[in-house]
């Protein structure tokens, strides 16, 4: 990729390919990359060993553009940790070069950055999710680990815009317990669908 040197570096976890195993493009492969830090802390993570940005090397985005050339799906999905605790202008820029899907897993609680074809926004009550990130979600996945988390994903629902896409998630541990709560509440408020982690399934990365 001549003339595409860049200073920039973002502290990288992992790239990885696989399928997207969540949401509205669950099913789809993509090419995976994984940035470290988060602010949020949610009991139930997945990746907290991504938490802590210092126990990651940085790493420049040419370098993890490279890398995401790889593989041949068009798919990108930049997640963490919380990736928009990092300006990703310049990755965004690098990988749409290559016209490449970008898609964004964010908790919105910081300022927005990059441009996305697709932004899934997973808002947690602790630190909810900035307004302008809401405004431009296309994709509003609540995680479900109680009845109490009903009143939150509405909360959402009214923030996003109507064109957002509302999903319904259960924590994948307690999801015996809330999977038939979830699947009547959403054939009472059919706005809402019902959304498994297919990765988890299927067992795969
Ligand atoms: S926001 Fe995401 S990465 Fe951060 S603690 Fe919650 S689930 Fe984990």
């Amino acid at each position: 990729m001549p003339n595409e040197k860049t200073a920039h570096t973002l502290p990288l976890v992992e790239t990885f390919y696989s399928l997207q195993g969540e949401g509205i493009f669950g099913g789809a492969p993509a090419c995976f990359v994984r940035l470290a830090g988060c602010n949020v802390g949610c009991a139930w993570c997945d990746s907290k060993s991504s938490w802590d940005a210092r126990h990651f090397a940085p790493v420049a985005a040419d370098e993890i553009v490279r890398t995401v050339l790889q593989y041949p799906a068009p798919m990108v999905v930049v997640t963490g940790g919380e990736p928009l605790l990092h300006n990703l202008d310049e990755l965004c820029n690098l990988l749409q070069r290559h016209n490449l899907q970008l898609h964004l897993e964010t908790s919105g609680t910081q300022p927005l950055s990059g441009k996305w074809d697709w932004i899934c926004l997973s808002p947690k009550v602790q630190q909810p999710p900035l307004q302008a990130v809401c405004s431009l979600a296309n994709e509003c996945k609540v995680v479900i680990a109680g009845s109490n988390d009903f009143a939150w994903a509405e909360q959402n629902a009214a923030r996003v815009s109507p064109h957002c896409r509302l999903l319904l998630q259960p924590e994948w541990s307690r999801r015996d317990e809330v999977l038939p709560l979830i699947t009547e509440y959403a054939k009472q408020h059919p706005k809402w669908r019902v959304a498994l982690q297919l990765h988890k399934l299927i067992d795969i990365p």
